[in-house]
């Protein structure tokens, strides 16, 4: 997310934090190159011009200057400023107090919005809500034919029926809410490659039939300042009430996610991140601005693995880590835990420290292949040979390689790394020093 702009920020600050005491020509120089940082983001040229007079007012007006590390205060500058530009806290997506909750989503054709309404559908529906998602994208059968798909996927009705115009389609849809005792809509609407006044007077029209409690308009990220100016445009017409950002997983500049609440007033409310059902988050600013300075966001990482990770299977296997009874089992119960956090890259993306630099550099040491190699190795053990590994001989060895589509080197390597690390957790525990860890098998 946001590679080029989170590597230009961390240079910029490296280099003021090498010059140790910063004289005001030193923060303006500092700002100069973020300035230009934001500006290859694609970010609004009024809000970055903007967001760095607010910056440096506040940087050079304070003792930072004066400050032991001044280079950290500044970076603590930008980050609120970066938050508060993103639009300070989380903006839920409201429910009425009379169901059902009619939500539209609307946008541009290929911004996502077939994808976000299931994914959507899918996040309410895990918070315990009855979403209903209706089909009105009669334009394009392909979008009807994909929402149903969807929908059978995440366990979500879809109402679609041939022959019916788009606001004979939601008025069906809010009906059959009522029959089914569903208390969300989620309409999925047409989009047309570029605005144009048909496709804006239609969701009018809808919208007459049945009122919206929310009109979300699905951007891609991908699109800068495109997505700014399509934003503007729908909230000439429509009462748009939120924005989701989609294809944040790809390489989004940032000049969408920074400027789009300066520019139209238009909370962020939600994030896509992937193009699988269940990669959608609530857009958090804070966050955000945190994970744009590299410096991770573990947060989210812990509420991933808080959503994700089974407790007790984890405390079962852990509490036999450092003893010498931790085997094959273990390691391999541990190991399908840690592939539920999703793809290690995107884990990985989440730490402190990992700007793109180090990331790249590890994702080369790191991938999830290893993981898929390593698991099918321990797959192809027998239960004794996963219980009591040293029973693993060279016979077994061969007979593992064959069977999991590796080599006798690869299972010889994951055996000697198994045991360095058995040894080495058990010396942790007991000295109660911190070692250096050896290298993980994947
Ligand atoms: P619509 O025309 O607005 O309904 O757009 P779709 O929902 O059909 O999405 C267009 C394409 O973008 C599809 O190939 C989706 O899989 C893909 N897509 C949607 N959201 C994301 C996302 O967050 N990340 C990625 N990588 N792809 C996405």
């Amino acid at each position: 997310m946001f590679d080029n702009l989170t590597e230009k920020l961390q240079n910029t600050f490296k280099r003021m934090r090498n010059k140790g005491r910063l004289t005001e020509d030193d923060v303006r120089e500092g700002l100069r190159d973020v300035r230009m940082a934001l500006l290859e983001a694609d970010v609004n040229f009024k809000v970055v011009k903007d967001f760095l007079s607010r910056v440096e007012q506040e940087a050079i007006g304070q003792d930072i200057l004066e400050s032991l590390t001044p280079a950290q205060g500044v970076v603590r500058i930008v980050r609120d400023q970066l938050t508060e530009l993103m639009g300070n806290h989380v903006e839920r997506i409201k429910m009425a107090s009379n169901p059902p909750t009619v939500i539209y989503l609307v946008g541009l054709q290929g911004s996502g919005k077939t994808t976000s309404t299931a994914k959507l559908a899918k996040m309410l529906k895990q918070q315990g809500r009855q979403p209903l998602m209706v089909a009105t994208d009669i334009y394009r059968p392909a979008a009807v034919d994909q929402l149903q798909a969807l929908g059978q996927q995440i366990g979500v009705p879809v109402i679609y029926e041939d022959g019916l115009s788009p606001v004979q389609l939601v008025r069906e849809g809010w009906q059959r809410s009522r029959q089914m005792a569903k208390d969300v809509i989620l309409v999925d609407t047409a989009g047309r490659l570029h605005i144009d006044n048909a496709l804006m007077d239609e969701l009018v029209q809808m919208q007459k039939e049945v009122p919206a409690h929310e009109t979300l308009l699905v951007v891609d990220a991908m699109t800068g300042q495109d997505a700014v100016r399509v934003a503007k445009a729908f909230k000439e017409t429509l009462p748009v009430t939120g924005v989701i950002l989609t294809k944040l997983d790809g390489d989004a500049r940032g000049g969408a996610a920074l400027s789009i609440r300066a520019v139209t007033d238009l909370p962020i409310k939600l994030i896509a991140t992937g193009e699988k059902v269940d990669a959608l988050e609530a857009f958090q600013p804070d966050r955000m601005a945190s994970r744009i300075l590299g410096m991770g966001d573990v947060l989210t990482l812990i509420e991933k693995a808080e959503q994700s990770l089974d407790k007790d299977e984890i405390e079962t296997h852990a509490k036999r880590i450092g003893t010498k009874d931790f085997n094959f089992e273990d390691f391999q119960a541990m190991l399908k835990q840690v592939k539920k956090l999703g793809p290690l890259s995107k884990v990985m993306e989440l730490l402190p420290g990992m700007g793109p630099l180090n990331l790249n550099k590890l994702k080369d040491q790191v991938d999830d292949k290893g993981l898929d190699r390593v698991e099918a190795i321990i797959n192809s053990m027998t239960i004794l040979e996963r219980r009591k590994p040293d029973i693993i001989d060279g016979s077994r060895r061969l007979r593992i390689a064959k069977g999991s589509g590796t080599s006798v080197q690869e299972v010889n390597r994951l055996v000697k790394q198994f045991y360095e690390m058995r040894k080495v957790m058990k010396q942790m525990k007991g000295s109660g020093h911190k070692r250096k860890f050896p290298k993980l098998p994947f």
